[in-house]
């Protein structure tokens, strides 16, 4: 979380300049974003600085706690990643600026979604590391219901805004995997 918050930080400072020519934001999607923050950060702070979770415990093996180290190096790798390639592009909520550009290359040539898939990756990573079946699983139960809501809306917010460009890129990537073969 801490090296996540390090990298987007430039990122959030261009955003912030940003003149602003779209906004698509709901008060859900704030809501479960805000939880977002509950789930990733306030829990797992619980779950390791106090006994007040305790009871809700599990153990898994050696291999799948390494397994998480692992997963979640994946998720801070593809965040970096998606940012680096997303420059000035990237906002937290949907938005559109002036002079935004669809971009296509780097990690966005294979999926459309590397951030969220990132997310994921990170949701998966917290099930194998807080083993805990509250702090454990927090990120995804959120995740879930936030992905579902948002990415429809970004696609409508990128389609009415890029048009036939965006429409052929949805042809040709995958959402948070590749696509295996190429659409007709
Ligand atoms: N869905 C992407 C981006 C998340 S950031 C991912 O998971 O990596 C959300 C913002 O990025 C959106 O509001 C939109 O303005 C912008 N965006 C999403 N895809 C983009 C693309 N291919 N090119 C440029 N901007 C994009």
């Amino acid at each position: 979380m801490v090296i996540e918050v390090v990298v987007r930080n430039p990122y959030r400072r261009s955003w912030k300049a940003a003149e602003k020519t779209e906004r698509r934001h709901s008060r859900v999607e704030q809501v479960l974003l805000a939880l977002m923050s509950v789930a990733g950060l306030l829990l797992p702070l619980i779950y390791s600085a106090t006994h007040w979770l305790d009871f809700a415990d599990y153990r898994l093996p050696a291999y799948l706690l390494w397994s998480g180290v692992a997963v979640m190096a994946g998720a801070v790798f593809l965040f970096f990643r998606a940012h680096h390639d997303l420059k000035a592009n990237w906002s937290s909520v949907l938005e559109i600026f002036d002079g935004h550009v669809l971009v296509t290359e780097g990690i966005y040539s294979v999926i459309r979604h590397p951030i969220y898939a990132s997310g994921f990756l990170l949701g998966a990573a917290q099930i194998l590391l807080l083993q805990n079946w509250i702090a454990g699983p927090a990120t995804m139960i959120v995740y879930i219901p936030l992905y579902i809501l948002y990415v429809p809306a970004e696609e409508k917010m990128m389609l009415d805004t890029f048009g036939d460009q965006y429409r052929d890129y949805l042809k040709r990537t995958g959402g948070l995997i590749p696509r295996l073969s190429k659409a007709g």
